[in-house]
């Protein structure tokens, strides 16, 4: 260990468990440690890196910004915040209308709760098995895993949890009481796990019905990830809700919760945030968006996931159970733990990849990752899953 990485080590918060590495620099999907040892990064800040490292578009809007104004509470107007939520408005699924900034994806299901509460007047969140939707405490009452949830307990009232693709059980358990019904279209923390046109379709006609919001935490999916501008796209939904985080503004933390009329326009002071909406972050977020639209990222994304889960596919190892994915938010699950596989990816080869449940290998590459760099990570992978004994090479797990 470096004495900066055992110092951070020392006094962190304890709440990581991290990789030996440190990262001082990166470049599109390329990172660099403090050897000056270079990695190609499948990380991809946990899905807020779409448009990759020290993107110049993204790198000017900031620099310009910080020189004009950098917070402005939105008591006050901005052109900055305006420009975005028109260019949010005009890539948003269908009858998309009112925006609110947050900060991060906890942040915008938060707001979406409270707005589903405020605007139904009903208090019934339906979410999904394996979901995952942040860590605050309204957004953990609706994610599933125990361990995030099981210590903080009680959590908010009346949430409730079906089977994800599972429409009978949904519809079982959906009633004028409901409020909402909050769903990831693929599954990302959950195991890369994508929704099915069935329940999907379902799923919102039910809510139609019940007179319930649809609420779509696009947080991961967003912003061209998985070959559409939104996931939800692949499926012609019309979300009434939709949470944004991650990828929003190129890497600087914001969220946004966009809305339709269904919902209607927010109570005066019934939430709000002091940095929500900030010019810095919208303008990070228009040059973000406008470089995703005119270097064609989300038609890269299709086509470069495609080839890469054709790629994994052809992989001949006893350890995989399915390859599955939607454009650049590419799953492998194992038959066993994925950490020491991790790790050696890591090791081995200078490849950067993420856990998704114990047991899946996750990819999210900046989508303007190079063919030929999918290719390494592609024969990297093929390497650590048909070499035998691999967790008796690697110290250490994830
Ligand atoms: C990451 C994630 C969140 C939480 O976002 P934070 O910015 O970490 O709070 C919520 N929903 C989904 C689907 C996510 O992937």
């Amino acid at each position: 260990m470096t004495t900066h990485q055992q110092f951070e080590a020392d006094h962190t918060s304890g709440l990581y468990t991290k990789r030996a590495l440190t990262i001082v620099r990166g470049q599109g999907a390329t990172l660099w440690d403090s050897e000056g040892k270079a990695y190609i990064d499948c990380v991809g800040g946990q899905g807020a890196g779409n448009l990759g490292h020290a993107n110049p578009a993204v790198i000017r809007a900031i620099a310009e910004q910080a020189g004009a104004v950098i917070s402005v509470p939105e008591m006050f107007y901005n052109d900055k915040r305006a420009a975005l939520m028109e260019k949010l408005l005009s890539i948003a699924p269908p009858g998309m209308r009112y925006t609110y900034f947050s900060n991060s994806g906890a942040e915008s299901v938060e707001a979406a709760f409270k707005f589903a509460r405020v605007k139904s007047g009903k208090r019934q969140i339906i979410a999904t098995v394996r979901g995952f939707h942040g860590r605050t405490m309204g957004a953990l009452s609706a994610t599933w895993e125990k361990k995030y949830r099981e210590p903080f307990e009680p959590l908010v009232p009346d949430f409730t949890h079906v089977p994800y693709n599972d429409l009978a059980a949904l519809e079982a358990a959906m009633s004028d009481q409901t409020a909402a019904v909050i769903l990831e279209v693929i599954q990302g923390e959950g195991g890369v796990r994508p929704g099915t046109a069935e329940f999907l379709q379902g799923a919102q006609a039910l809510c139609r019905k019940h007179g319930a919001f649809l609420i779509l935490d696009e947080v991961q999916t967003g912003f061209g990830r998985t070959g559409a501008m939104f996931a939800c796209e692949h499926f012609g939904l019309e979300p009434d809700i939709l949470c944004l985080a991650k990828s929003i503004a190129g890497g600087l933390p914001m969220g946004a919760v966009l809305f339709n009329e269904r919902v209607g326009k927010m109570p005066p002071g019934v939430h709000g945030s002091t940095f929500g909406g900030n010019p810095l972050a919208s303008a990070a977020s228009l040059a973000a968006i406008g470089y995703i639209q005119s270097e064609g990222l989300v038609d890269r994304a299709a086509e470069l996931g495609a080839w890469f889960v054709e790629r994994l596919s052809r992989i001949q190892s006893p350890l995989i159970r399915e390859v599955r994915g939607k454009g650049l938010m590419v799953g492998v699950e194992l038959k066993q733990k994925s950490a020491p596989y991790l790790q050696a990816l890591m090791n081995q080869h200078q490849v950067l990849a993420l856990p998704a449940g114990m047991n899946v290998l996750r990819f999210l590459p900046p989508l303007v990752i190079e063919q030929s760099d999918l290719a390494r990570v592609g024969d990297a992978v093929e390497a650590v899953l048909t070499r035998p004994a691999v967790s008796t090479t690697v110290e250490g797990t994830e």
